[in-house]
């Protein structure tokens, strides 16, 4: 009998790529997403599939699952900057009041539950490259407070769940990742410069562009994410490629690689923007075996074909989606 796994945020970026890869492995799937982030096209091609049942649900709600489950991988949360500043209660409490059902949920299904967490757990960290050990620099009450705090939370719960009830979990500390079915609306780095090019617009480095990040390609995160999953490792493993940049070379990049003449402007930083950002991923080879495998240039490439391949009318959507319908007042 086929195992079954629970994913939340399943319309999501690195939701969708995870019921692709279960559904690969034989696994019987069932997504789970409220759509505020998530998009249904990043699963339409999945609707049709036995393995794969969708819910449109919100994980803020008491979570029913009918017969056995193996597994949950709770992925649903904006992950976005601009989406944390357009919703930032809904950011709260899908890490709070969210994990706190899917963590019961596990415990009744006897079942092992991996989160997603952040390297916005170390903040604007003063530790660099970021390890595991390091407890991190969060402002709680910036405007990325309500994303940190609430990844960082998610953690407590799931490590008090894990020490108190032994539930088997996993912690994933997700570094920068881009690749295809990255929204391209919701101001991320990525999109943001490759949706600008497209258009012929400048590019708007925020800063000075000296702030670094570290960008891994959506495959390799999936794998680490997998490997981690079906490890027998509860504490907390940083998934990420260590090849870091600044943003200002990062923005040369882009003009390179889509061929345009677009100008490189400049705008204000926005506040708490982390200076650096590297993972330290020695454990991740050490417990999983894994590292990154794709260069930036090949996960660009790829990247860049995806967005290329997008409609007029959604290159040109300038806003992210309308959330008001989302919000009760
Ligand atoms: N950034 C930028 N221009 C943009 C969007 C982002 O210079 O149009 C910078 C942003 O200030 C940050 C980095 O790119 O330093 C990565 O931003 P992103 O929102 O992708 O993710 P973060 O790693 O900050 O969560």
């Amino acid at each position: 009998m086929s195992k079954k796994i629970l994913i939340t945020g399943a319309a999501g970026f690195l939701g969708s790529h995870l019921c692709d890869r279960f559904i690969k492995e034989g696994y019987q799937v069932i997504g789970m997403d409220n759509l505020i982030t998530g998009d249904m096209k990043n699963i339409d091609h999945l609707l049709k599939r036995d393995e794969f049942e969708f819910f449109h649900y919100d994980v803020t709600n008491f979570i029913h699952v009918a017969g056995k489950l193996d597994y949950i991988l709770h992925f649903a949360s904006p992950a976005s900057p601009i989406d944390y500043l357009k919703i930032p209660i809904q950011t709260l409490k899908v890490s709070s009041i969210g994990i706190f059902h899917l963590l019961g949920l596990a415990k009744e299904k006897n079942a092992r539950i991996l989160i997603a967490s952040t390297s916005e757990v170390y903040g604007d960290p003063l530790v660099h490259p970021q390890s595991e050990d390091y407890y991190g620099n969060v402002n709680t009450i910036g405007p990325r407070g309500v994303y940190d705090e609430a990844k960082r939370f998610q953690e407590s719960m799931t490590m008090a769940y894990h020490r108190f009830h032994g539930l088997e979990t996993r912690i994933a500390r997700i570094f920068n990742t881009y690749g295809p079915r990255m929204c391209l609306n919701d101001g991320r780095v990525i999109p943001a410069f490759i949706g600008q090019a497209l258009r012929g617009e400048d590019l708007t480095v925020f800063g000075d562009g000296s702030q670094t990040r570290s960008f891994c390609y959506v495959d390799d995160q999936i794998e680490g994410i997998y490997r981690l999953l079906l490890s027998d490792y509860s504490e907390p493993v940083n998934i990420g490629n260590p090849d870091e940049i600044t943003i200002k070379q990062f923005a040369e990049e882009i003009i390179k690689l889509t061929n345009s003449n677009q100008k490189i402007i400049y705008k204000s930083l926005p506040e708490d923007d982390p200076l650096k950002r590297q993972p330290d991923i020695t454990r991740a080879k050490e417990i999983l075996g894994w590292e990154p495998k794709v260069s930036r240039s090949d996960g660009m490439k790829i990247s860049y074909d995806y967005f290329k391949s997008l409609s007029q009318e959604e290159l040109f959507k300038s806003e992210h989606k309308d959330f008001s319908k989302h919000i009760k007042r």
